[in-house]
């Protein structure tokens, strides 16, 4: 049966579009057959590590046509949040470099003096160490200010062939279980904030928009919490007997081999 037609598709990368340095099969034609057919097109992923203007150079160079403004990361959606809700806040980012760099050119003050510290931002960080949990730890216990928040959720991020390594979850739970506290807030997938603000300034309503994915517990379980519909691709992380044995609301509208079954 052929897939319904929507006015806006919100891509995954990893997984959806491509698998770490390669193109997933058709999906160049795909997003370049969408734009013709007048559809508006969004991209978003969880990944902190490169930032939007790093996103756009790699899908350009596969072959996929992009704009900066189409792209959304937690890195993004984190600064947009801080300059409405805490503009004046001391933030310690555990996090890797286009991360730091994002907050401190967005004019957001970066330190790591726990005496000072409003707000831990956990992410996934490669050269977390003890002298950055305890600089979390001094800052919302010891000293009772900080409130701690996290890029996204993952647990892990994976790697073509099967391996993987640990994401923005360990860094919370190690803060969250030497403090007590709770991660108050999550910038990335599933957060359907992140949605609203991919499809910002258009006038498409949610009903009309297909969230597509790899990962059932972000891409489709923010499409899900959004409105909006949802299909799974299965070139990635999750299976089809995983969306299966969801409880039926949860379960992706459509369950598709890749991302070229949309058109
Ligand atoms: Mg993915």
């Amino acid at each position: 049966m052929p897939l319904p037609r929507y006015d806006a598709y919100v891509f995954d990368l990893d997984g959806t579009l491509y698998l770490g340095d390669d193109l997933l099969p058709g999906a160049s034609a795909t997003v370049a057959s969408l734009r013709e057919g007048g559809a508006l097109v969004r991209f978003v992923s969880n990944n902190v590590t490169r930032s939007p203007q790093q996103y756009v150079d790699k899908l350009t160079r596969l072959g996929i046509e992009v704009h900066l403004d189409e792209v959304l990361t937690p890195t993004v959606t984190a600064v947009r949040w801080l300059l409405e809700h805490a503009p004046d806040a001391v933030v310690f980012p555990i996090a890797p470099e286009p991360v730091v760099s994002a907050l401190t050119e967005a004019g957001i003050a970066v330190g790591q003096d726990p005496e000072r510290i409003d707000i831990v931002l956990a992410s996934y960080d490669r050269s977390f160490s003890y002298a950055k949990l305890q600089i979390a730890f001094d800052a919302i216990w010891y000293h009772r200010r900080a409130r701690l928040m996290s890029t996204n959720p993952d647990r892990f991020c994976p790697y073509p062939g099967g391996r993987g390594e640990p994401d923005a979850a360990a860094i919370v739970a190690a803060i969250e279980a030497s403090t007590g506290t709770r991660c108050e807030r999550t910038f990335g997938k599933p957060d359907p904030a992140v949605l609203e603000l991919a499809l910002a300034g258009s006038e498409i309503s949610l009903d009309r928009v297909l969230m597509v994915g790899d990962r059932l517990a972000t891409d489709i379980a923010m499409g899900v919490a959004a409105g909006t519909a949802t299909a799974l691709v299965l070139t990635g992380d999750s299976t089809a007997a995983e969306a299966g044995a969801l409880p039926e609301r949860q379960r992706p509208a459509h369950v598709l081999d890749g991302v070229a079954d949309l058109v």
